[in-house]
């Protein structure tokens, strides 16, 4: 049978753009169908322009140590339409390089939403179909808000890029990761943070040490962290609105916040009845080469909840396309993926945590904490803290996990040498690069066991 395309790829995020150019270079004839604008949640309303805010936000960090340096920094204040209307312009632009990337490659783009009409078939939203060899699924996730009374009166990370001024105070609810960002992004920017999370301590699924550390870190610069509390409802109190909790504290500020997680981006679009089966959350249940149920239908990136970061749906989207389009088959391997944080002060961690490595058999522990040579004139008291889960005896690297300034930069590297295999021997033996606060990492303390 004739297709229209080879490939019919929904959605134009990480995943499906890499998909899209990969199969067009390998030549085969591509359509992309995007809803909102191209680059997806990572350019638009993700890591691009959030990246953005940390850096608008720790310019006060810079200021205020600038002063231990002899300088003297008089009348900075942060103007938030002039920083919004800067990273617009660079968010279009990078909207328009995906654009002509893709066109480059030769992809047909369908600027509506799209729907799977059955195996073979996408149905575009002004009625036309387009038959397809195969589809591919990569339509991301999108924020999920509490069922409470009031919770439509919030903004979720969607709505934040948007506003239009600074709020004055901000009520947070969630402790992940996206949480603790937009904490310490709009507290270094001078709005007041309240953070609410029900569990006992921000950042499950992190190392416990880097949890507590980070928690100390955010307290300290100002955020108010209210843990083990759980929202009951929200009421609008003239332009501000009340957060009430369940243990019947309340509070009344400016926007309430949620970032109590996302969930894949499966909703009316027609799978279950072309027979894709959806697993937790709706998310599109895939296999090693990311094959849905439906041979045809293939999923990458946030939809299929596997790990919902741009570089992972980068490496699925480009597996697929070569797997299926180039001849080459290839599996993204899922283990050992480094990963920042970027609350203030940012987090790197690749492979275990201490407490994953424990139920794993005997470990050891080097670590340190120090105050890193900025912080000293800085009179700042924040201190880094590095730490290296090492398998018991072998003293092979199993976890990597800093706090402080850079983390995401060395947690990069440092998954090069973990992904190798290497041994805290190795790391002795590298000679350190001085004076950094990474060369910390390679003369630690001998390691406790048990
Ligand atoms: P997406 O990028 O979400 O793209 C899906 C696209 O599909 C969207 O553009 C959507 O409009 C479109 N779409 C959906 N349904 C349809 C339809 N029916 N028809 C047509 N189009 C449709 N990751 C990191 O690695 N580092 C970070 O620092 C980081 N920070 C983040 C900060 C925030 C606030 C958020 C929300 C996410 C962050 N992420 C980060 C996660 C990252 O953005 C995602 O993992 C990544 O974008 C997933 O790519 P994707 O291709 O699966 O989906």
């Amino acid at each position: 049978m004739a297709f229209d395309v080879d490939l019919f790829v929904i959605g134009g995020g990480s995943g499906g753009v890499r998909a899209a150019r990969i199969a067009a270079e390998a030549g085969a004839r591509v359509a992309l169908a995007e809803e909102y604008r191209m680059g997806g949640t990572c350019v638009i309303r993700g890591c691009v322009p959030k990246k953005l805010f940390v850096y608008a936000s720790a310019f006060a960090d810079a200021f205020e140590d600038a002063r231990g340096f002899g300088w003297t920094v008089e009348g900075a204040r942060f103007d938030w339409p002039r920083f919004r209307a800067a990273r617009d312009a660079e968010i279009a632009r990078l909207e328009a390089a995906y654009r002509s990337r893709l066109a480059k490659a030769g992809v047909t783009l369908h600027d509506c939403r799209a729907t799977v009409a059955d195996p073979h078939r996408v149905r575009l939203a002004d009625g036309r179909e387009v038959s397809a060899s195969h589809i591919l699924i990569a339509t991301g996730g999108w924020p999920v808000r509490p069922e409470v009374p009031g919770a439509d009166l919030a903004i979720t990370s969607n709505e934040v890029f948007e506003l239009a001024g600074q709020p004055k105070s901000v009520a947070i609810v969630g402790g992940g990761y996206i949480a603790c960002e937009f904490a310490g992004i709009l507290n270094g920017l001078g709005t007041r943070v309240t953070q609410i999370y029900r569990g006992p301590q921000i950042l499950r699924g992190f190392d416990d040490e880097v949890r507590a550390h980070v928690a100390d870190a955010m307290r300290s610069r100002g955020v108010v962290l209210e843990l083990g509390r759980d929202i009951a409802r929200i009421e609008p109190v003239g332009a501000e609105k009340r957060i009430v909790l369940t243990n019947g504290e309340s509070h009344v500020v400016e926007h309430v916040l949620l970032a109590t997680g996302r969930a894949p981006n499966t909703h009316g679009l027609g799978l279950e009845a072309a027979g894709v089966a959806l697993g937790r959350n709706g998310a599109v249940k895939v296999g090693d080469w990311s094959q849905s149920s439906v041979p045809s239908i293939y999923a990458v990136g946030d939809v299929t909840d596997r790990i919902a970061l741009t570089p992972v749906a980068i490496r699925e989207g480009q597996a697929f396309a070569r797997t299926v389009f180039a001849a080459e088959p290839t599996r993204v391997d899922h283990a050992l993926i480094a990963t920042a944080v970027f609350t203030q002060p940012e987090i790197g961690t690749v492979g275990l945590t201490e407490a994953e490595a424990r139920a794993r058999g005997p470990v050891a522990i080097a670590r340190t904490a120090f105050r890193p040579m900025l912080n000293v004139l800085a009179h700042r008291d924040e201190r880094m803290l590095m730490k290296l889960v090492l398998e018991a005896g072998s003293e092979r690297v199993l976890g990597v996990h800093i706090v402080g300034h850079g983390a995401g930069e060395m947690i990069q590297l440092a998954a090069v040498a973990v992904g190798m295999g290497a041994t805290k021997a190795d790391f002795d033996r590298t000679v350190a690069v001085h004076p950094t606060a990474a060369e910390e990492l390679v003369t630690l303390p001998a390691p406790v066991e048990g």
